[in-house]
């Protein structure tokens, strides 16, 4: 692999119930007080997340984790580490680092972009897409550099990025030679620099492309948030029976983002023509209402992208009331 890596300082072996943070302080789950240990069972092992620290994945791990049902409680202001309910441990470290944390076992699990984790080349299970944070990895060139695919580009070519690593293998599956110039940020204004001709960096939208001269010319990968487990947990009886359950609970939120709840008031006489419009999950939920007359109501998980069109047609069939609300989380 060509350019410079993050490298951690060597160090000790983990003990089964702690973990190290960067500054090399040991943490430890500390029973609550109050939680008591029944006769006979065995302190129950906490699993611990990493989680990054800043950046564009932060915030929104914490949120999907506490739609879930797992707050983080830190005892401290800017803690290196929180409780997520009682059988998780969020671990607060680099995006970047986290690939290599969950690899030796530092961590059980952790939540990084599938960018980050294919850079480390770092061996760990991938069990979820968290279905956020997605960006691509992309080429791009000067606006006036007369190219239009990587594949154009000259041998021993100038690339600067963050990604070393991935481009110097997207490179050479392309069988083009090209030079890497790693740098930690900021790659767009290396071409004006004259450092690099052209990029490797992760764009969402692509203006931060066009606002720097560039243009992109191709590719290399999609990206979004994960959740990866250090190899072989799933294995383990306990662990991953519980590792399963976080991974029911964080789907079924995932699942819900996209959908909404809608009730309306119908005519029992349009039934037929409701079913149509809202055909829910496996059909929309009948409610008789008390002293309805001819009017029932109708329940259905609608996506959000219809909620729009359905609430035209529902009138068309002479709903009323109808109300639309967010789901937490959704388990067919
Ligand atoms: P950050 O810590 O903000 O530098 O970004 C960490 C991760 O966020 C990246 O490695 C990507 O997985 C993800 N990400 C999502 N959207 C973008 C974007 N537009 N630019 C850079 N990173 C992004």
């Amino acid at each position: 692999m060509v350019g410079e890596r993050v490298r951690f300082p060597s160090r000790p072996r983990f003990a089964p119930n702690a973990a190290h943070s960067r500054a090399g302080q040991e943490i430890r789950h500390v029973r609550r007080s109050g939680e008591d240990i029944p006769n006979g069972e065995k302190e129950k092992t906490v699993l611990r997340i990493a989680v990054p620290n800043k950046g564009r994945l932060a915030d929104r791990t914490l949120v999907l984790f506490e739609k879930a049902g797992l707050k983080a409680e830190s005892r401290v202001d800017r803690a290196l580490v929180a409780e997520l309910g009682a059988e998780f441990q969020a671990i607060f470290v680099r995006a970047q680092d986290i690939p290599e944390f969950v690899k030796d076992g530092a961590a059980d699990l952790g939540v990084t972009g599938a960018d980050l984790v294919a850079e480390s080349g770092q061996s760990v299970d991938e069990l979820l897409d968290l279905d956020f944070g997605r960006c691509r990895l992309v080429v791009a060139v000067r606006e006036d550099v007369p190219v239009s695919a990587p594949t154009e580009l000259e041998a021993g070519t100038r690339v600067a990025t963050s990604f070393p690593g991935i481009t110097k293998s997207f490179f050479d599956e392309v069988g083009v030679e090209i030079q890497v110039a790693p740098v930690t940020g900021a790659a767009e204004i290396a071409p004006h620099l004259g450092v690099a001709d052209v990029i490797v960096d992760l764009v969402s939208t692509g203006s931060t492309l066009k606002v720097n001269g560039l243009r992109e010319i191709g590719t290399i990968m999609s990206s979004t948030a994960r959740l990866i487990a250090n190899h072989g947990v799933l294995g383990q009886p306990e662990k991953g029976r519980r590792i399963r359950e976080l991974v029911t609970a964080l789907e079924s939120v995932i699942r819900a983002r996209s959908k909404r709840y809608l009730m309306a008031n119908v005519p029992r006489d349009r039934l037929t023509e409701v079913k149509q419009v809202i055909p829910g999950l496996s059909g929309p939920t009948i409610v008789e209402i008390q002293n309805g007359n001819g009017w029932v109501a109708a329940h259905a998980v609608v996506d959000d992208h219809q909620i729009y069109q359905t609430i035209i047609r529902l009138k068309e069939l002479g709903a009323e009331g109808i109300l639309v609300t967010p789901i937490e989380r959704l388990m067919p």
